[in-house]
């Protein structure tokens, strides 16, 4: 198959671009590099299977040739870069779906949306299931993110409905691993960075909140099976295994073996306003669907992702 992949260069996508060429397809990445890194894609160049090209897709998106698979991944993820960047995310889950969608229409090609669990919102149904519709704020700050993926899913399924593209929608949980960009603001790059560098880990609010946190081979894995499925209604991929955040932080000192103390402290920008209470998926649906469930324990996967962040931090 032929394969482009929207924000290839980020996280999530550079870890898709690896899957996919490992299963022997050829890769187009493709990111405008706000928020993703040529780095995370580094390793790649020479594959004669793979091509990067610098584009932003919220304009038209010219590729040639053939195309079998879109996988749309462009997008800051991160609600610091809601607070800085909220024009261009809601313009990319939008008008980038759009553009995404239609390269699909016009090539024949499979399209799969990366969606998530800020589509349930600030959740009043815990376990999230994919049949709740959520629980969002349009005009806070976390709305342009968790707008435009409803908005894309709603878009994905019109033109499943409308124009017979082949889709699917994947509501991705919290995930973490190697690569996740140092400084994005979320809990797992700031919890690593201050205990391995012995500063403070910063808790917001009183700690309560709770995650369930996936490890990225776990999460490609589920993508992978859903992208071969039939399945075009949204799917959650995600681990089911709970935790406060104060757990989550005590749990970051003792794997990396860290002197850190954790604070409690109240950000004074908006980064923690509507912050979701709890959140957890119900894998009930992956499992029937797909027989996938997570496999990487919370320890294990931060044992994995701790060199790779003290490799970035020069430390070690
Ligand atoms: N959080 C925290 N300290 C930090 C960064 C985040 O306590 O330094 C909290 C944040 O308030 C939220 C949770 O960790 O309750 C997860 O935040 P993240 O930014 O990773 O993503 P979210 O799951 O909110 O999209």
């Amino acid at each position: 198959m032929r394969v482009l992949i929207t924000g290839g260069a980020g996280f999530l996508g550079s870890h898709l671009c690896d899957r996919f060429l490992a299963e022997g397809h050829t890769v187009i990445a493709m990111d405008n590099l706000i928020t993703g890194s040529t780095d995370n894609i580094a390793h790649l160049a020479g594959n004669p299977n793979f091509k990067f090209i610098q584009h932003d897709v919220t304009e038209y998106i010219y590729v040639e040739g053939d195309l079998d698979a879109i996988l749309h991944f462009a997008s800051p993820a991160s609600p610091i870069d809601y607070l800085e960047l909220p024009i261009q995310t809601m313009k990319v889950g939008a008008l980038g779906t759009h553009k995404a969608l239609g390269l699909a229409k016009a090539k024949g090609a499979r399209f799969l949306l990366a969606s998530t669990s800020e589509a349930y919102g600030d959740p009043l149904v815990h376990p999230q299931t994919e049949d709740y519709w959520g629980n969002v704020n349009p005009i806070g700050p976390r709305g342009v993110y968790d707008e435009a993926k409803r908005f894309a899913e709603a878009l994905t399924m019109a033109y499943h409905r409308y124009h017979g593209v082949d889709t699917r929608i994947v509501r991705i949980f919290n995930t973490y691993g190697p690569r996740m960009r140092l400084g994005d603001g979320r809990v797992v790059p700031n919890f690593i960075a201050q205990a391995l560098t012995g500063k403070p880990l910063t808790v917001y609010g009183d700690g309560s909140q709770t995650r369930s946190f996936c490890y990225v081979s776990d999460l490609v894995e589920g993508i992978y099976r859903l992208w071969h499925s039939d399945e075009v209604y949204p799917v959650n991929i995600g681990n089911p295994v709970e935790m406060t955040i104060l757990q989550f932080a005590q749990k970051v000192v003792e794997v990396t073996e860290s002197s850190s103390e954790i604070i409690m402290v109240q950000p004074k920008d908006e980064r923690t306003k509507d912050d979701p209470k709890v959140r957890k998926p119900d894998i009930s649906k992956a499992r029937r669907v797909l027989g996938w469930e997570p496999k990487v324990s919370l320890d294990e996967g931060l044992r994995k992702t701790i060199p790779d962040f003290a490799r970035r931090l020069n430390i070690g």
